[in-house]
């Protein structure tokens, strides 16, 4: 049974959230109006606990106090947060828990709908199902097992062109198919990677299963570009851009359709060796893509030096930018900018229709997220695709695109 604590100095408050959670279908829940005397109880029994929804502003102890002992007390459950006002208090808050490594599934505004809530639990439960797994540390000499044996897999997620709703691409993305725990999700391997030199060997068995799923999809009339993430670490090797072009000409791939994707915060400034690497895999004709725009540093001056085809504007960024200006302001200008320097724009974590309205309405190009699909397996792509054309006639009857 799911225990779920819930903190809020407000008694109505209170009072509406066991509700909400009653008609969701948990029936052990705990209100406290006393922040302290909340934490009494979970430093008593940490464990004791599986769900904490808290308000950010109460008096005696806040929110960003209650995250702070939480972490302190090495609280393991989830944790939502609730704000009554300040949206950009709630979205600092939300960092805050997860620069601290806390199992956080959501931060929503009040009033809180019970469908805001059950969709935050049920997506944070399936979230919470890899955390769990997570605890458990991987050496290295396990992914190695897993990549010679073909454990590492590739989960699609679509791209779609905010303007016409056609798919324009989808992102390949590793899910580690552990015989005993199951899938397992790159946060928990990538690093891992990336720290014991096995980046290198995990990527290239990506890039051999994507090139064998596009070749399959071209001779099915299937024709898009496909994202690959790169690690900086696995693009050390000058002669990169021939390996893969040399892997993609046998199969008779179109480089142009291969878009890869390298983190902002991953590139050095001004080092000759990667520089030449980009320069030489954008003269084969690759795609480019800066992916989680806006979350690394010196960016300007890494658009300046390097020739993305893209700009990938991170999930944090797009999720709540509807109706946040100040998001809005950063998810516009950056867009601009992308315009400005001929390079297309895929906005991240697009959610909800309005999510959705508001990438349109901002002038990104493709829109990626839940709201269109979550990563699938490879055998669902083709079935999804043809789900996909049926469900954009109906947003366009609706006005939606
Ligand atoms: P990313 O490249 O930014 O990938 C997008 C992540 O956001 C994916 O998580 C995806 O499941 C998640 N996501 C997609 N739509 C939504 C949405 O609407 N809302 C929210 N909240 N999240 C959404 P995933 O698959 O767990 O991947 C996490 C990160 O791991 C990736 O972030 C990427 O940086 C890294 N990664 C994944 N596969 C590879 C790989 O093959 N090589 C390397 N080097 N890194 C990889
Ligand atoms: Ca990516
Ligand atoms: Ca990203």
């Amino acid at each position: 049974m799911v225990k779920i604590l819930v903190v809020d100095d407000d008694a109505l408050m209170l009072h509406l959230m066991r509700r909400q959670l009653m008609i969701i279908g948990f029936d052990s829940i705990h209100c406290i109006n006393d922040p302290n005397v909340a934490l009494k109880i979970l430093e008593l029994s940490p464990a004791g606990i599986d769900l904490i929804i808290c308000d950010l502003k109460m008096p005696g102890v806040d929110g960003i106090e209650f995250i702070r002992v939480l972490v302190k007390i090495k609280y393991k459950g989830k944790l939502i947060l609730v704000s009554g006002e300040d949206r950009r208090l709630l979205m600092l808050a939300n960092k805050l828990a997860l620069a601290h490594d806390l199992n956080i599934i959501g931060a929503l505004i009040k009033p809180v709908t019970p469908e805001q809530l059950k969709n935050v639990i049920s997506n944070g439960k399936v979230k919470g199902d890899a955390l769990e797994h997570r605890k458990r540390v991987y050496k290295s000499s396990e992914l190695k097992h897993a990549i010679e044996h073909g454990e590492i897999e590739v989960y699609y997620q679509p791209q779609v062109s905010l303007k016409t709703g056609k798919v324009t691409g989808i992102e390949a993305l590793a899910r580690w198919a552990h015989p005993e725990d199951g899938l397992v999700y790159p946060d928990q391997f990538i690093r891992l990677a990336e720290d014991s030199e096995l980046i290198g060997s995990l990527t290239s068995s990506l890039i051999d299963q994507v090139l064998t799923h596009m070749e399959w999809w071209i001779e099915h009339g299937l024709e898009m570009n496909v994202s690959v993430n790169i690690s900086m670490n696995s693009l050390v090797s000058i002669d990169y851009p021939d390996i893969i072009a040399a892997k993609a000409f046998e199969k008779n791939i179109p480089l142009s359709s291969l878009v890869l994707e390298v983190t902002e915060s991953c590139l050095m400034h001004n080092d000759p060796k990667q520089m030449d690497i980009f320069a030489r895999l954008k003269i084969k004709g690759f795609g480019l893509s800066i992916d989680d725009f806006g979350t690394g540093y010196s960016t300007l001056e890494k658009l300046r030096d390097i020739p993305f085809s893209e700009m990938k504007i991170d999930k944090g960024f797009v999720l709540g930018a509807c109706e946040d200006p100040s998001l809005a302001a950063i998810v516009k200008s950056n867009v601009a900018l992308a315009h400005e320097l001929g390079m297309s724009v895929v906005a991240e974590g697009i959610e909800t229709e309005a999510d959705w309205n508001f990438a349109a309405g901002s002038g990104c190009n493709i829109a990626q997220g839940y709201f269109i699909s979550p990563p699938i397996p490879v055998n669902d792509v083709m079935f999804w695709v043809e789900k996909w054309k049926q469900r954009m006639s109906n947003l366009l009857d609706r006005d939606c695109l």
